[in-house]
């Protein structure tokens, strides 16, 4: 391959698109004689894609600023790019635990007129089916499983993950090994956390001087209502309960096509409680009378979670080295402010793409060609737009409160932060979390955090029927993919200091720590429990790669196909 682009993302699928079209209108040119120099001739541009279709994988609110898509494909309405409505109706909301009172502004930032509510699965999927028109090769049930890196440390592509081992690791007789794709350059677009993306940043020291990325986790169902309650086009968000002061959070609820509501909760994955449960905290959001209302007589059909890259502009990692590009989610283009992130991750593709055009013309994919990518960003209306959010998030360390009156000074003068907002006092979002002894938790039982809080399986549901609705499907016969480097800590130093967070902080029921089972345990012969991965659950929210208080949770691919299926979503 020339390129190979590791995700079939927004934004790898957009800079696949785009670079199809440069090469194609260059050739045209070269040959018609209208532009001088040589031809590229035929360039060879695969994207490989872990989930078993195009889009599957892909989760977002979402509602999109559409300028990114129109500099991609300016006439993207007539081309038919599934778009479920143009947002007609803004609304804010601030809940107390009874009451919904709706701010009579407008927060500027979370101002939608003339925007699109999507289904970023939809819309991930008609970007493959552009680029398949433009030649592009896409490759579902493909993993990256590693990077492949030459002696000098260039990255020369990809080798994707074997097919057919058994959950001992031994070859089953559908045993396939995966396939090194070398490639002059080789595009990370595989999400937030990228499981490549992370290794090349700390094999590489990309991070080297920027501040450690956070990140928050949205948890979502899709509702089918009635009746016309709420039209589409109408966005809600929502401020208040159920987070707690201390902890960054906020909800939405929009308005689809075919009386589907879109409703979701984001909770900052930089908590201090150790007994916050992420999915919990969405159930409760939906048990607030005014949602609760919202959603009577409707039927829950879909269910799915993400993490989100919410750390901004300093947290961005340099985006280049020899022979790869970093784009997109990956690389945490999100405004957290906005809650958009589409149309930044298609522009970087965009500007990715440019780049490796360029470096294509004179067969250069070294650093120093490839740096003319992040130039390209600051020069782009991305840089002011993150620049102007960049303490965005920082600022709300100190609480709900403190952090509304950060974000308001910082669009005032244009993201400036001072003192205790300055973003020189941001940490991982993991160190954030506190031990339960400073909480004055007993024991890890989380009915002390959600004493009120029922699965009635009409409008709350446990974890289980939720991943049943994100149709998850993994062969159970293969290794698990989330690889906890030492399960020691489990039951023992973690059960006692944090009570075991991943129960929670997975939104998939993917940990547990089970009873040992055996009777003739005695209290203080060892530990009772031990840790047991359902790793068949896993939506590939990357939330345990990143919340874990020890980090000793690596997510890697599993075979290529297994994972959610978020039709529609
Ligand atoms: Fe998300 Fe990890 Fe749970 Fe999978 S195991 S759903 S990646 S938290």
């Amino acid at each position: 391959m020339d390129v190979v682009f590791v995700g079939a993302g927004p934004a790898n699928l957009s800079s696949a698109y785009h670079l199809a079209r440069l090469v194609n209108k260059h050739n045209r040119a070269v040959e018609s004689g209208e532009r001088e120099g040589k031809a590229l001739g035929e360039i060879q541009i695969a994207v490989i894609e872990k989930g078993s279709a195009v889009g599957s994988h892909i989760l977002s609110g979402a509602v999109m600023d559409p300028c990114g898509l129109a500099e991609l494909i300016p006439d993207f309405v007539a081309q038919g790019a599934p778009l479920e409505s143009e947002v007609k109706e803004d609304r804010f909301l601030y809940l107390t635990k009874k009451q919904a009172i709706r701010s009579p502004i407008n927060p500027p930032p979370l101002n939608n007129h003339g925007y699109y509510i999507v289904s970023l699965n939809r819309l991930t999927a008609w970007l493959g089916e552009q680029c398949e028109r433009a030649g592009v090769n896409i490759f579902p049930e493909f993993p990256g499983a590693e990077m492949l890196h030459d002696e000098s440390d260039r990255v020369v592509g990809v080798r994707t993950g074997d097919k057919g081992i058994d959950k001992e690791g031994k070859r089953k007789p559908n045993f396939e090994p995966g396939v090194d794709l070398r490639a002059k350059v080789t595009v990370l677009g595989e999400g937030v956390r990228g499981s490549l993306t992370k290794k090349l940043i700390q094999r590489l020291g990309l991070d080297e001087g920027r501040e450690p990325q956070v990140y928050s986790l949205g948890v979502k169902e899709l509702w089918e209502l009635p009746d016309d309650r709420y039209p589409a086009g109408r966005v809600t968000h929502t401020l208040g309960f159920p987070s707690d002061q201390w902890t960054y959070g906020g909800g939405w609820i929009y308005g689809m096509q075919y009386r589907i509501l879109n409703l979701g909760y984001v909770t900052g994955l930089d908590y201090r409680d150790p007994l916050i449960d992420p999915h919990a905290e969405f159930q409760r959001f939906k048990t607030h009378p005014f949602v609760a209302k919202l959603l009577s007589g409707g039927k829950m059909i879909r269910y799915g979670a993400k993490a989100i890259a919410a750390g901004g502009w300093h947290a961005m990692p340099q985006m280049y080295a020899d022979g790869v590009l970093i784009v997109g989610d990956s690389a945490g283009f999100l405004n957290a402010a906005r809650l958009k992130g589409i149309h930044s991750a298609i522009k970087s593709g965009m500007l990715a793409a440019e780049t490796i055009f360029e470096a294509l013309l004179v067969d250069d994919f070294s650093a120093a060609k490839l740096q003319s990518y992040e130039e390209r960003v600051r020069q782009s209306w991305i840089t002011p737009e993150l620049r102007r959010y960049r303490n965005f998030h920082a600022g709300f360390r100190h609480g709900r409160w403190l952090g509304m009156v950060s974000a308001g000074l910082q669009y005032i003068t244009g993201g400036r932060a001072w003192g205790i907002f300055d973003r020189d006092h941001q940490k991982a979002g993991h160190e954030a979390m506190q031990k339960l002894s400073a909480y004055g938790y007993r024991g890890d039982d989380p009915v002390q955090r959600y004493p009120d809080l029922r699965f009635d399986g009409a409008l709350t549901f446990n974890k289980v029927t939720d991943v049943y609705h994100a149709a998850v499907a993994h062969d159970e016969d293969q290794p698990a993919h989330l690889h906890v480097l030492d399960t020691n800590v489990c039951a023992t130093r973690c059960a006692e200091e944090y009570g075991n967070p991943c129960e929670r902080f997975c939104p998939a029921a993917v940990y547990e720590m089970a009873d040992n089972g055996n009777p003739t345990v005695r209290e203080g012969a060892g530990p009772r429990r031990h840790l047991q991965i359902n790793f068949s659950n896993c939506v590939h929210c990357k939330t345990c790669d990143i919340m874990d208080p020890y980090q000793i949770i690596n997510w890697v691919t599993p075979e290529g196909g297994g994972g959610p299926d978020y039709k529609g979503m």
